[in-house]
């Protein structure tokens, strides 16, 4: 479960709203996490700059030039590892598939309790910093694509490309199952785990992600009325 790269225990929360970020830092530190808290999305990309945390708790909804969709994107290019889990209003749709599509590894809508947030945040560590799947090659070839699992790592023609967290847990685990059509449920349940409360566009926008980022050289095939096949 070590990851050198980052200090396993250190989250950075950028929640605007005094009392959710008091409460979330309650639960977090008595959790065991080493938590900063940044009011809005400059102070929480220079904290992620300076902390090196695992996970972001980012708030969509923030003020001043930046909002959490905004700094999502701004990691996602830096090609920072750090997991992100967004906080999304209610009813706000939209937000959540863009967050997805920006990248973040998760979401809670508002309002959540603080225990389902630091279960979600179990989850997601459990998910980012745990081994890769000790069964098969370190490294499935799939057409053009490279899934190193070793070193979490996508290439398309010997070139690494930046995936989120999410999605290339999505490619790995379809690599691992070549050949077969998965449901989005089982590719829900396997990939984004069985506490998840997500639905099948979850599992949609991320395919769409991976069909940009990684071109015609993935042989990724929907399956109608089933879900999708990889190889
Ligand atoms: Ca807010």
């Amino acid at each position: 479960m070590t990851d050198t790269a980052h200090d396993s225990t250190t989250i950075v929360v950028v929640e605007d709203d005094p009392n959710i970020a008091d409460l979330l830092n309650l639960y977090l530190r008595e959790a065991g996490y080493r938590v900063y808290l940044c009011p809005d999305g400059e102070s929480g990309l220079a904290a992620v700059r300076d902390r090196s945390p695992r996970l972001v708790i980012l708030d969509v909804g923030l003020p001043g030039a930046i909002d959490g969709l905004e700094v999502c994107r701004r990691l996602r290019a830096a090609d920072t590892e750090v997991a992100v889990l967004m906080l999304t209003a209610r009813d706000a749709e939209i937000d959540r598939v863009l967050g997805l599509e920006m990248g973040a590894d998760d979401y809670v809508t508002k309002p959540f309790s603080p225990r389902e947030i630091v279960a979600r945040v179990k989850a997601i560590l459990r998910r980012t910093g745990g081994p890769p799947p000790s069964a098969g090659p370190a490294t499935i070839v799939i057409g053009g694509i490279d899934v190193d699992l070793g070193r979490r790592e996508a290439r398309v023609d010997g070139h690494p490309v930046a995936l989120a967290t999410r999605e290339f847990d999505l490619l790995a685990h379809l690599a691992n199952n070549q050949g077969l059509a998965l449901t989005r449920r089982q590719l829900l349940d396997s990939v984004w785990g069985d506490g998840w409360i997500g639905d099948d566009r979850t599992v949609d926008v991320h395919v769409r992600q991976l069909r940009k980022k990684l071109g015609d050289g993935l042989p990724l095939d929907t399956v109608w009325g089933i879900g999708y096949r990889l190889g």
